[in-house]
C-alpha cells in the first residue's frame, strides 16, 4: 500500500544554525511521537544538507534537497548535481516546484533530465505539478497536469516509478493563504491517479503517493488528508515552525 508522507519545503529560508535547530526540533518531535501514520521529510537548502543530516535520524526523518542540476558534473558554476546531493546522505529531491519552473524557466524537458539523474544517483523524487489561476479559470487544469507529468515522468519504467512521489500544488494556493478546497484537491488527485493507471496499471496508480501542497496548515490538514486520493502534504510556510509542521504531521 502507498505511504502517507508529510514533507517540508523550507525554500530559501533559515541560516545553517537556524536550520539545524529546526531540524533537531522536528527530529525530536517525530522520535517521541506515538503511532505516527505518515513518513516525515524535511526539504532544506543545499547549504544545510550535511549539517542537517548530522542531527536527524534518517530512518525517522527523510532529507530532501529542493532542486538538483540537469548535469552530473563539470563546468556549471553554481550548480549542485544529483550525485552531490546523494553524497550528503539526503534521500530525496524536490523537482519541478512552480517557483523553479516560473523564476528559473525549468521546462518539462529539463525536468525529465533532472528526474533521470536524480534516480540514477539513488534519490527519490518529489515531483511537483500544478496549474496557475489563469489556467484554472480557462479550464486547462487537466491539460497542464497531463503535460507536466507525461512529458517529465512517463518515460520511466514501473520499477523506477516506485521512487516517484507526486505533489499537486496549485500555483494560486502556494504561499497565498488560499488553500484549494478538499474537494478541488481530491478532484485533481483522482485525475492524477487515473493518468498513472492509464500509463501503467491500477496497481501502480494505487501505490503512488500523491501529496497536496498550497497553504496547508494544522487547521486544514485533517480535512485534506481525509480525502481518498490525498496521501499527505508538501508544506512550505508552515514547515518553518516545528510546532506547526508537527500539527500537520499529526493530522493523519
Ligand atoms: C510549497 O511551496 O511547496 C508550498 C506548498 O508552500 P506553502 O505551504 O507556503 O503554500
Amino acid at each position: 500500500m502507498r505511504k502517507n508522507i508529510v514533507a517540508g519545503n523550507w525554500k530559501m529560508n533559515t541560516t545553517v544554525p537556524e536550520g539545524v535547530e529546526l531540524a533537531k526540533a522536528v527530529n525530536d518531535a517525530v522520535a517521541s511521537a506515538q503511532g505516527l501514520k505518515c513518513d516525515v521529510i524535511v526539504g532544506v537548502p543545499f547549504t544545510h544538507l550535511c549539517a542537517v543530516k548530522q542531527v536527524i535520524d534518517i530512518n525517522k526523518v527523510g532529507l530532501a534537497a529542493e532542486n538538483c542540476a540537469d548535469h552530473t558534473s563539470g563546468a556549471y558554476t553554481g550548480e549542485v548535481s544529483a550525485p552531490m546531493v546523494a553524497s550528503t546522505g539526503a534521500n530525496y529531491v524536490i523537482l519541478g516546484h512552480s517557483e523553479r519552473r516560473g523564476y528559473y524557466n525549468e521546462t518539462n524537458e529539463m525536468l525529465k533530465t533532472k528526474v533521470d539523474l536524480a534516480l540514477e544517483a539513488g534519490l527519490k523524487v518529489i515531483f511537483c505539478c500544478g496549474e496557475s489561476l489563469e489556467e484554472r479559470e480557462e479550464g486547462k487544469v487537466e491539460d497542464v497536469i497531463r503535460a507536466e507529468i507525461s512529458e517529465s515522468l512517463f518515460h520511466l519504467t514501473p520499477e523506477q516509478w516506485k521512487n516517484i512521489v507526486i505533489a499537486y500544488e496549485p500555483i494560486w494556493a502556494i504561499g497565498t493563504g488560499k488553500t484549494a478546497t478538499s474537494a478541488q484537491a481530491q478532484e485533481v488527485h483522482a485525475f492524477i491517479r487515473s493518468l498513472i493507471a492509464q500509463k501503467f496499471d491500477n496497481n501502480v496508480a494505487d501505490n503512488t503517493t500523491i501529496l497536496y501542497g498550497g497553504s496547508c496548515k494544522p487547521s486544514n490538514a485533517a480535512e485534506l488528508f481525509a480525502k481518498p486520493d490525498i496521501d499527505g502534504g508538501l508544506i512550505g510556510g508552515a514547515s518553518l515552525k516545528a510546532q506547526d509542521f508537527m500539527g500537520i504531521v499529526t493530522a493523519f
